[in-house]
């Protein structure tokens, strides 16, 4: 249903708006490092617009501080539906070294409906590029997930 979604609102092009809701910098250098020609984003069909009311996508970085979360909840209602939310690193994902800190209150999905997320601290452009990619569609996931079992000592214990 969601994928059907995504399929029929952005076929062709995500115009990404990016906000910073406490982060070090550390993932922002990267977003805007995928935008940059070396990496040349807008091949893809994705463009970093100037204001949020021009966007399809939020790209956030950084974990939520308390200060922040009324202007990133008008950010949100800022942007025009149908909208995906991402993600962006580890302090978004879940507050990353600030988790559980006075002034923090967590990752993004406290505040907003995340649609994605890429981890990484910071995640490298490459990774950016394929989340978003991954979420248009325009890339099949290569990974299938990996369960890990704890192995017993004595496997390694061959003396
Ligand atoms: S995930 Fe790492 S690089 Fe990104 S804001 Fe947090 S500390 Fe900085």
């Amino acid at each position: 249903m969601f994928k059907t979604l995504l399929n029929k609102c952005f076929k062709k092009s995500i115009w990404v708006y990016h906000t910073n809701t406490g982060a070090c910098n550390g993932c922002d250098i990267e977003v805007i490092n995928a935008l940059t020609p070396y990496y040349d984003a807008e091949r893809f069909g994705i463009k970093l617009v100037g204001t949020p009311r021009h966007a399809d996508a939020l790209l956030v970085c950084g974990p939520v501080t308390r200060q922040v979360v009324p202007a990133l909840k008008c950010l949100y209602d800022s942007v025009p539906d149908p909208k995906l939310i991402i993600a962006i690193g580890s302090c978004a994902i879940g507050g990353g070294i600030w988790y559980n800190t006075y002034n923090v209150i967590g990752g993004v999905d406290k505040v907003l409906p995340v649609d994605y997320f890429i981890p990484g601290c910071p995640p490298r452009p490459e990774a950016i590029l394929y989340g978003i990619a991954v979420a248009l569609g325009l890339v099949k996931k290569k990974v299938s997930p990996v369960i890990l079992k704890e192995e017993s000592p004595e496997k390694w214990m061959t003396f």
